[in-house]
């Protein structure tokens, strides 16, 4: 029998949504509303090969989603089938440590939690309750990123400072795309047919946004974001870690005010600001024309993965498979060519040819005798949502 799910993702300006089959995990629907709250929005629902389109004023998240019942009613499939809907969150804090079926309680407590992470939090709580309103007979479930990594020991997730203030305020690592890490991860031990909880693995999910997480016998002990999604790696348009002392240096240098110093962080860094291009498609292209800023921009996002891998080899005690997804992971031979070769000392040895190989599947990009295997999993998040759906209402 089927089981369809519904799959949310709110953002404060767009919806992406997916109904997949739990059962077959097959996907049944995809859809993008985008530009809501502006004069004009666009929806776009797909299912199988048929692709439809609407434009109209989307003025909040309640009327997104009517629309979004509307294209289901007229283009299938029908939403009275759905058994569930699974919610993407992004901060659950310390109160959420694993996927949760939503009530009024739990409302509540992800609305304490805006001050965590005030641009993704609010369209979240948004999303949920325009669901609700569409879809009040079945359960609704909260999947967050933050929760895979709820596992972090004390002294992974602990900042080094005053401890009353960090309590006050909630400052500690969270982490974040949790979804994407524990599905790869599971999915890297499924295929090469090894028990989850005997191996150690490093995951690099590198995609606009970047992390990297260390886990040990199946459990998270370590990840690059921290407080917020700012920190760790390089990314398309965010610095990743830097002087925690810039702040305030720009701030009187530069006479940048903190709203400033944070857009200027998020938005104008990283890749962005290294080369002027944030996607790696263009940044390849600017490589192969000799662009210099292009190259350094490069070297400086390997090197900075570099040291997170070493930094989680020795937090592991070792690593049985190194594992690259989502965007840049997934389609830059370059970069994964780039990190191995640097790694090779430590037992990674690349197959050069399976690293240049497309494909939509796992696959091994290491040769049979590597000490370290190292892997290519497409992440698929809302896979893993439905999967965790599942398991919360059953
Ligand atoms: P994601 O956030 O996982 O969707 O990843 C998006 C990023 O992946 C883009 O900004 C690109 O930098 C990168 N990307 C996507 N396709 C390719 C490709 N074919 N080659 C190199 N990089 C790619």
């Amino acid at each position: 029998m089927s089981k369809p799910i519904l799959l949310l993702n709110c953002g404060s300006s767009s919806v992406k949504y997916q109904v997949i089959d739990a059962e077959s995990e097959a996907v049944m629907a995809i859809g993008l509303i985008q530009r809501i709250g502006e004069d004009e929005g666009t929806i776009d629902h797909s299912v199988g090969s048929e692709k439809y389109s609407q434009q109209r004023a989307f003025p909040d998240h309640r009327i997104a989603l009517q629309q979004m019942a509307a294209m289901f009613a007229e283009y299938g499939p029908e939403l009275k089938d759905v058994v569930a809907v699974g919610h993407r969150c992004v901060h659950g804090g310390e109160r959420f440590r694993e996927t949760t079926v939503i009530d009024e309680s739990v409302i509540a407590a992800m609305q304490e939690l805006i001050p965590l992470a005030p641009l993704h939090n609010p369209p979240g709580i948004a999303g949920i309750e325009a669901a609700r309103a569409q879809l009040p007979d079945v359960k609704h479930v909260a999947i967050f990123d933050t929760a895979f990594f709820a596992t972090l020991p004390p002294q992974a997730y602990t900042y080094a400072i005053d401890t009353d203030i960090a309590k006050r305020y909630g400052i500690r690592k969270y982490g974040f795309h949790g979804t994407s890490h524990s599905y790869v991860s599971k999915q890297a031990a499924a295929f090469l047919e090894k028990d989850y909880s005997q191996i150690n693995q490093i995951v690099a999910h590198l995609g606009n946004g970047a992390s990297i997480s260390a886990i040990q016998g199946g459990v998270a002990v370590d990840t690059s974001m921290g407080l917020t999604p700012l920190a760790g790696l390089v990314m398309g348009t965010r610095s990743g870690d830097v002087d925690p002392g810039l702040h305030g240096f720009l701030a009187a240098q530069a006479q940048m005010s903190l709203a400033e110093v944070n857009t200027f962080l998020n938005n104008k860094s990283g890749m962005q600001g290294l080369s002027g291009v944030n996607d790696f498609r263009d940044l390849e292209k600017l490589i192969a024309a000799g662009d210099e800023r292009a190259k350094l921009a490069m070297d400086v996002y390997v090197r900075r993965l570099l040291t997170y891998v070493g930094s989680y080899m020795a937090v592991l005690g070792g690593v049985d498979v190194l594992t690259f997804t989502a965007g840049v992971g997934e389609n830059s031979p370059d970069v994964r060519e780039k990190l191995v070769r640097a790694l090779e000392p430590w037992g990674f040895i690349l197959d050069p040819k399976a690293n240049q190989e497309r494909s939509k599947q796992p696959r091994r990009i290491s040769t049979v005798d590597s000490p370290v295997t190292v892997l290519v999993v497409p992440t698929n998040e809302e896979l893993a949502m439905a999967r965790e759906t599942l398991a919360a209402i059953s």
